[in-house]
């Protein structure tokens, strides 16, 4: 039989050889790095000497590719419903949680106990502006300067697509709205990973593809692209050609340097400080395990066990910081609310530099299709044109996209 490659074993390219494999394919998965998941993964803290992951990731239930690949391979992500999201604001020292409709109908906006406090239905149209904004519109825009900006519509342009509300393109940030909030709790509602991301989504992928026999090559790395050959870092080429397609799944910064003729994104850190509490905690403020908080410095914090960590998404000058300055910051927040010594705990501080593109309406006219390589190489990659922001559930559909099209063609 012949084999069908892919080449990054992110959340894109362990779709798409699930799908190929899941299609009678024999697959083989070609990885620079000795572990898998790329940008969503979980590794042994030694100081902490916990599992942590490079990143705390929200997964909603309005995730069809994503749950299709985890389901597929038997993944291990926990509901926590009904949906709920608690928010505290550190400027008015109010807190608030916003509950999803069951429906489709936001009817949550009509109820003064579901939505922001101090605000009426008609400050929610900025969500309907999202939707109809035009395609070179920021989010500040479409919206607006005002209270509904610092408090809603900013922190969900940073938190979905990693850009801020000024430079962050209003209609992709509609298009998550559409699928998430107009589409009612159920599709709302967050999926968190008891064990860590690699246990939860990654591990039980590469187990289910080993199972099935398909070839697993770690320290693999594609170091060119050349005259309808891939070669590889140990001198490897494998021949590709419209008969026997590949897929090319890598970080858009690596596709773009192996392809030149593809655009080259500016891109956005995400900082993640993790933190040892004194002993395991149930609940934050709010009584989920996950806080959002708006006008602060962390802008979402998630608990496992003892650990806390803390998120800033669109973080260009934190990530700047060193990591003692970035904890003492971050833990002053979290010491304030929850009653904590002020000294930081044990701590391990996780900059990553390029977590996502940055969304702004020029990089979005540019981000390109599965069929935009060379022949016989289909692009997969959260970067690529899912109609989505950088995400799991973009990387996993551009990644079952180009096996699609890799089984149609
Ligand atoms: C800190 C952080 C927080 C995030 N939070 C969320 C969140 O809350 N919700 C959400 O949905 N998404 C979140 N994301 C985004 C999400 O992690 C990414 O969208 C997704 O993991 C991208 O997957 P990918 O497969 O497209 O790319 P990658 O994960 O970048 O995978 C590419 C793979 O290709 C490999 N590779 C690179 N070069 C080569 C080469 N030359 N040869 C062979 N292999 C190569 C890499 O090692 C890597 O394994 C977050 C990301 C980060 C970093």
């Amino acid at each position: 039989m012949t084999v069908t490659h892919v080449v990054g074993a992110g959340i894109a390219g362990l779709a798409a050889a699930v799908h190929l494999t899941k299609a009678g394919r024999k697959v083989a998965l070609h990885e620079a790095a000795n572990q898998a998941g790329g940008r969503c993964r979980s590794f042994l803290d030694a100081k902490l000497d916990r599992q942590i992951d490079n990143g705390t990731h929200l997964i909603l239930g309005a995730n069809p590719s994503l749950f299709a690949l985890l389901n597929a391979v038997g993944g291990r992500l926990v509901a926590q419903a009904p949906a709920a999201f608690p928010f505290f604001d550190r400027q008015a020292c109010k807190g608030w949680t916003i509950k999803p409709s069951k429906g489709a109908i936001p009817w949550w906006v009509l109820n003064p106990g579901a939505r922001l406090p101090d605000t009426s239905a008609l400050d929610y149209i900025g969500g309907w502006r999202l939707m109809k904004a035009q395609a070179d519109e920021s989010v500040a825009q479409a919206v607006g300067n005002g209270e509904m900006l610092e408090r809603l519509w900013g922190p969900l342009c940073e938190a979905i697509l990693n850009t801020s509300p000024e430079q962050g393109q209003a209609r992709l940030l509609g298009e998550v709205l559409k699928r998430s909030l107009l589409k009612g709790e159920a599709a709302c509602r967050p999926y968190t990973a008891p064990e860590g991301l690699s246990a939860a989504m990654i591990d039980p992928a590469l187990d289910w593809l080993q199972r099935q026999g398909a070839e697993i090559r770690f320290n693999h790395r594609l170091s060119g692209i050349d005259k309808g050959e891939l070669i590889f870092d140990d001198g490897e080429r494998i021949g590709i050609s419209q008969m026997s397609p590949a897929i090319l799944a890598v970080s858009p910064w690596i596709a773009a340097d192996l392809l030149p003729a593809l655009p080259r994104f500016e891109t956005r850190p995400i900082v993640c400080a993790h933190f040892l509490l004194p002993k395991p905690e149930e609940k934050l403020p709010g009584g989920r395990n996950y806080l959002g908080i708006v006008r602060g410095l962390g802008q979402w914090w998630s608990l496992r066990g003892d650990v806390l960590s803390v998120t800033v998404s669109a973080a260009t000058g934190l990530a700047m910081e060193t990591a003692p300055e970035i904890a003492a910051k971050l833990w002053a927040e979290c010491a304030l609310m929850l009653g904590l010594p002020k000294e930081p705990p044990a701590y391990r501080v996780m900059k990553e530099q390029r977590a996502t593109i940055a969304h702004t309406p020029d990089a979005e006219r540019l981000r390109p299709d599965v069929a935009d390589g060379p022949p016989g190489l289909f692009l997969a990659g959260d970067w690529t044109n899912t109609g989505l922001p950088c995400t799991l559930e973009g990387a996993a559909f551009s990644g079952q996209r180009a096996a699609q099209h890799i089984l149609l063609s």
